[in-house]
């Protein structure tokens, strides 16, 4: 199967500090088809030029427009001078601008140590977002959006979304009050901030507890879950067996795992979780991301 692959280089114009542990960095694209940012949630690999290189080496743009093909022409790019990749949400397009919003963690990757010092003129590549790895939200009475800072990208572009008479609910867990952000809706929307304080990101518990507290209105539910893989493990768990879920009803994603970087090899739980998402993009008959 052809998979439709954008790739494009992409120059920062603007670096503003939404709160004082997230970034919004804006670029500049050449070419930036119609779909981006046109609807919400969407996934993107950013490339990271390596120490010494003045921008990414990404393949030939021959190889643009085949997801398999393109992956394996980087691939086969030396390891010292392939560019680092990470995945980002675009948080917002505005002609040929895109805003992407990176979280400032402390345990420095190169994504984040570059976003923290990115200046106007630096460039990355981006890869996607590819609407073959589109997933849209299931129809429910109520969608829960659970997450870490690293999903308020996501859900702010869902949240934004919404029609009118949607009905949303967020348990977003972020350092404390200084990182909270709001959004414009049209629907009902009702956002619960947890703290973790001093608690390290990915062992906090709070999340967890707020789901499993959780209130929520009679009827249907779909639920997005995203943050550190154990935390959305540990909340698909819980919405399963303690709510009693139907698992297609639940789009979960690992954005970040508790020490090991995005190039660290897959746990077997990582594993797992991948084919079962493959298995449910393929019954509701859409793609999976390839990484
Ligand atoms: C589909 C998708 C969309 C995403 N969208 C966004 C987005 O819009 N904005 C955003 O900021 N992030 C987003 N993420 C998460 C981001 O890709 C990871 O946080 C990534 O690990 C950051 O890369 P890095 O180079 O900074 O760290 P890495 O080199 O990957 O990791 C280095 C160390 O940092 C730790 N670490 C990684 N992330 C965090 C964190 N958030 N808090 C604390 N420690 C961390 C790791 O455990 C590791 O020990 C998304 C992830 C996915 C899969």
């Amino acid at each position: 199967m052809r998979m439709e692959l954008p790739v494009s280089l992409i120059t920062v114009t603007a670096v503003q500090r939404l709160t004082p542990g997230m970034a919004r960095v804006t670029f500049r694209a050449d070419t930036l088809p119609e779909s981006v940012g046109a609807t919400p949630d969407q996934q993107v690999k950013l490339c990271f030029a390596r120490a010494g290189q003045e921008r990414p080496l990404l393949p030939d743009p021959a190889a643009n427009g085949d997801s398999m093909r393109w992956y394996q022409a980087f691939l086969a790019i030396p390891e010292d001078a392939r560019p680092v990749m990470r995945s980002y949400t675009i948080r917002a397009r505005r002609d040929d601008r895109v805003d992407i919003d990176f979280v400032l963690h402390g345990d420095a990757g190169p994504a984040t140590r570059w976003a923290s010092s990115a200046e106007p003129g630096d460039v990355i590549g981006m890869v996607g977002p590819s609407a073959d790895y589109a997933r849209p939200l299931g129809e429910a009475d109520l969608l829960l959006l659970v997450g870490d800072e690293t999903a308020l990208p996501a859900i702010g572009t869902i949240v934004e979304s919404l029609p009118a008479h949607a009905r949303a609910v967020a348990y977003i867990e972020v350092t404390d009050k200084s990182e909270e952000q709001r959004f414009d809706t049209r629907a009902d929307v009702t956002l619960h901030y947890l703290h973790r304080g001093d608690v390290s990101p990915g062992k906090s518990r709070a999340l967890v507890d707020a789901v499993r507290r959780a209130e929520l209105p009679a009827g249907s539910v779909f639920a997005w879950l995203a943050g550190e893989s154990g935390t959305v493990r540990a909340l698909r768990r819980l919405l399963v067996a303690e709510r009693g879920m139907d698992k297609g009803s639940i789009d979960f994603s690992g954005y970040w795992r508790l020490k090991l970087t995005q190039d660290d090899a897959p746990t077997e739980e990582d594993i797992a979780e991948a084919q079962e998402r493959l298995a449910q993009a393929q019954a509701e008959g859409g793609g999976t991301a390839w990484t």
